[in-house]
């Protein structure tokens, strides 16, 4: 957790540091992570609240820790149908489309091999990973009307973030709010534009050392999400494991990045792309966002270089 503050707290600054007008701020601990929510133009302390409490429903109804999330009941439901909110329906769709689209690198069927993983006091076998391996898999969730097959169990730790962030900010808008910066455990919506009409200018830190800066970029209306191993990781037998896993074997993903940043006006597609991403590594990772209209993305390979799209708005 210390780790996990340190970071926000550096993302926090580098953010500060790039908008000259005050903002209204909130800081908060809500879907496992330090929050934050900054409001511009029009930022009253009624919005603020409403803002961390769209956070807090949102977890209510994603978490699958949260008893009686729509998560959690589908979890326990035995294969049974589950009745879902509507908006949970729609993030199934959306998570079905990006598991197939991204080959299984992505897929929030993968909590066996999480929970093995979290729960471990050494580095689990090939036989049990095997073994979780058979309640893994994008066939295991159906849908009309949603189900989980075999023994499966959902974990959306990789989209939910950016799903709430969409979710918040079509709130706010909603609301009349013109400008806002929303932190999800690092995951970084910017809705609208600054009061003197200007992009925010939000910072990529360096995964090899947090504090510094690896590029800025001016953005708005989009969500940047990064995926690493560098905030959360296993430590397991002295050694640290990311705690993204390659949903082919359940092992923690170790290839030719450190980081991946994914940029898209859709947070649920920028929190799901930046974690397939990381799975795929550089080549396939960066073929997937090349081929996508409107999304942009940075790749940090380990030997620190840093990697742009085309289309990154650096400022
Ligand atoms: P973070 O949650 O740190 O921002 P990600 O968005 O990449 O990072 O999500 C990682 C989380 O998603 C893990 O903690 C786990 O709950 C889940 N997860 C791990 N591997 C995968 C995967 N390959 N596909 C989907 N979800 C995953
Ligand atoms: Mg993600």
């Amino acid at each position: 957790m210390r780790r996990i503050w340190m970071v926000f707290a550096v993302l926090c600054l580098l953010c500060t540091s790039c908008t000259p007008q005050a903002p209204l701020t909130q800081s908060f601990l809500a879907l496992d992570t330090a929050c934050s929510v900054k409001l511009y133009g029009g930022a009253t302390e009624a919005r603020l609240r409403m803002a961390v409490s769209t956070v807090e429903e949102y977890e209510r109804l994603w978490s699958r820790t949260v008893p009686q999330s729509d998560i959690a009941r589908l979890n326990a439901a035995e294969g049974e149908a589950v009745a879902l909110a509507e908006e949970t329906s729609a993030l199934l769709e959306t998570a079905s489309a990006w598991m197939q689209e991204t080959d299984g690198a992505f897929d929030i069927t993968v909590a066996p091999y999480k929970e093995l993983w979290e729960t471990a006091s050494a580095v689990p076998s090939e036989d049990v990973l095997r073994e979780a391996g058979q309640r893994v898999g994008a066939e295991k969730l159906l849908s009309s009307p949603w189900r989980l097959a075999d023994g499966a169990s959902l974990d959306l730790g990789a989209i939910a973030k950016g799903a709430v962030a969409d979710k918040l900010c079509e709130r706010l808008k909603a609301d009349g709010c013109t400008g806002a910066l929303i932190d999800l455990g690092g995951n970084i919506t910017a809705l609208g534009r600054k009061p003197d009409g200007s992009p925010f200018h939000v910072a990529i830190a360096d995964p090899r050392d947090t504090s510094k800066t690896l590029l800025t970029v001016a953005v708005t209306d989009v969500t940047l999400s990064t995926s690493g191993s560098y905030q959360r990781f296993y430590e397991l037998e002295g050694r640290r494991y990311s705690h993204i896993l390659d949903p082919k074997t359940g092992h923690p993903v170790e290839n030719d990045l450190l980081a991946v940043t994914v940029i898209a006006p859709c947070g649920a597609d920028a929190d799901a792309l930046s974690t397939a991403c990381f799975v795929m590594g550089f080549d396939k990772g960066k073929a997937l966002i090349d081929s996508l209209d409107g999304i942009e993305a940075v790749f940090v390979k380990t030997d620190g270089a840093a990697v742009p799209t085309d289309g990154v708005p650096f400022c």
